[in-house]
This record gives C-alpha cells, structure tokens and sequence, in this order.
C-alpha cells in the first residue's frame, strides 16, 4: 500500500520588482488554480495588480508602471506596458535598465 505523496505548494516567487500600484508590495510569480503562472503583487487581496506576462525592470515612459516582454520579431524585441489601459511600448534598442536599480 502506497502513501499518495500530496501535491506540491508552489510558493510565491519573488522576481526582485517593487509594485507599481501600492509601492508597498513585491510582485511574485505564483500558479493560479490550473497550474498557469501569473505575476501579482504579494499584497493581494488589498492590492489587485496581476499580469500574464513576467514584469522586468524597465518603467513605462507614460505612467511608471514596468515593462514586460512582449514579443520578439525578427531582431526586433518589443516591450509592452503592464498596466491594463496603457499601451504605450518600446523596442529593445530603446529602453534603458531602471538607473534605481543594480
Ligand atoms: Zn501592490
Ligand atoms: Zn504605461
């Protein structure tokens, strides 16, 4: 007879960028219910930002919030804004590392 070993608690993982939204907050990656990762602020519930796409340390000209992968054509790689109702982007070529951060 077999012990039916339990699932595994994937622990958030902190991926080293301060939240945009509360200032307060670390961003994490972290599997939802299917198992699919998402990026959320470790104040949830009291802080609601989540992205898709890994977050990365380059800020959004417009409004500050970071930047994420968003595609890669050709040689080109773009990086889009992750907040919701910004859609400004970025080649590659044009963005800078947050001069904040090391
Ligand atoms: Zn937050
Ligand atoms: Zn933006």
């Amino acid at each position: 007879m077999t012990i039916p070993t339990p699932p595994k608690i994937l622990q958030p993982e902190m991926i080293g960028i301060a939240c945009p939204d509360c200032r307060d907050g670390q961003l994490t990656a972290r599997p939802n219910r299917i198992g699919k990762v998402f990026y959320a602020c470790d104040q949830y519930p009291a802080c609601k930002f989540a992205s898709w796409k890994r977050p990365i340390a380059l800020r959004c000209k417009q409004c500050g919030y970071p930047l994420h992968h968003e595609a890669s054509i050709l040689n080109f790689e773009f990086f889009k804004c992750s907040r919701h109702d910004c859609d400004d982007w970025i080649a590659k070529d044009d963005a800078h590392e947050d001069p904040n951060r090391k």
